[in-house]
């Protein structure tokens, strides 16, 4: 079993820890949040008085931290732990940041002899409860290889996408479609209910036709047509508005650096931005719906 040091036991990295722990792992925590903390020692981590304790022997640091800047502090910052590190650890970071912050953070840690890997997530807080999140890994083969050692105690699909920084753009190319669909689900949904028709049986046409999509079939936005999702639940989430934004964010500078065309994706962040100015950041995000449906 192996000695891992994690930061950052929010909404995922908490469960995620948990599960480490519960693999046998040695497994020492830290976050800004002592309740964080308190939750992980009943579950059989050991706490970290500061930060830097975390890489003490370790043979893996995983982060699960809000954004980029959270995660250049953490490791380049001041006191950063590129100066705490081992050489035999592999630094795994599982934060949704921006592809050019992984790479910096990557070759500055290289600069120390440090391996270091992204590893972003898709399947939410239900996912990292039940341990069967998604990685997607962006990093040499070997590193990636190593680090499936240890994502296998968290999840379930574990991808190599590329180079380090490739995880990054893989997940946010796939948020940037799932908002487009569910966008373009919705508004199909209420022409349909507009004139008349069944959303439910309009969702069964299209299920069976060229529209079927992720969104229509297993995260219907349209109330009541499908049970135990957040929109037959009061768009609790889920998967947050706050949170797509972010990533619709991310997708468009990423956009920005290559000149890549993304104009399906600007328009999804604008909507996402207004769902926000309207104070549904904390719905989840198919209550997009409602922008369609409430007049
Ligand atoms: P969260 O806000 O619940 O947790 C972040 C944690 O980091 C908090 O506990 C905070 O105290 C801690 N933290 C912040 N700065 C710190 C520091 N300097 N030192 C130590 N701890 C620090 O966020 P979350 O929902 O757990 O998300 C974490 C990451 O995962 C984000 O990048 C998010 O985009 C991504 N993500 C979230 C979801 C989701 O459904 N929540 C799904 C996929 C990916």
């Amino acid at each position: 079993m192996a000695k891992i040091g994690f930061i950052g036991l929010g909404n995922m990295g908490g469960p995620m820890a948990a599960n480490l722990v519960k693999a046998g792992h040695d497994v020492t925590v830290f976050d800004l949040s002592e309740t964080a903390m308190e939750t992980l020692r009943a579950q059989g981590a050991t706490l970290a008085k500061q930060v830097s304790e975390v890489c003490v022997e370790a043979d893996f640091i995983v982060s699960m931290l809000p954004a980029g800047k959270h995660v250049k502090m953490i490791f380049l910052g001041e006191d950063g732990l590129v100066n705490h590190l081992d050489k035999k650890t592999l630094v795994i970071d599982s934060s949704t940041i921006d592809a050019q912050s992984a790479q910096d953070v990557g070759k500055a840690l290289a600069q120390h002899g440090i391996e270091f890997v992204d590893a972003p997530v898709s399947g939410g807080v239900a996912g990292a409860a039940a341990g069967t999140l998604t990685f997607i890994v962006g990093g040499s083969h070997s590193n990636f290889e190593r680090a499936k050692t240890v994502l296998a105690n968290m999840g379930k699909n574990i991808f190599h996408a590329g180079d380090i920084g490739a995880g990054q753009v893989a997940k946010i190319c796939n948020n940037m479609l799932l908002s487009i669909l569910m966008a373009g689900t919705s508004e199909a949904l209420q022409l349909g209910v507009d004139h008349g028709l069944d959303p439910k049986v309009l969702s069964d046409i299209m299920l069976a036709s060229s529209g079927r999509n992720w969104t229509l079939e297993l995260y219907n936005p349209c109330p009541e047509v499908l049970p135990n999702v957040p929109s037959s639940n009061g768009y609790k989430p889920g998967f947050m508005v706050d949170l797509m934004a972010k990533d619709l964010g991310l997708a468009q500078q990423a956009a920005q650096q290559t000149n890549s065309a993304t104009p399906m994706g600007a328009l999804a962040k604008n909507l996402y931005n207004l769902m926000q100015n309207q104070g549904k950041g904390s719905e989840d995000f198919s209550a997009i719906f409602k922008l369609y449906s409430e007049k």
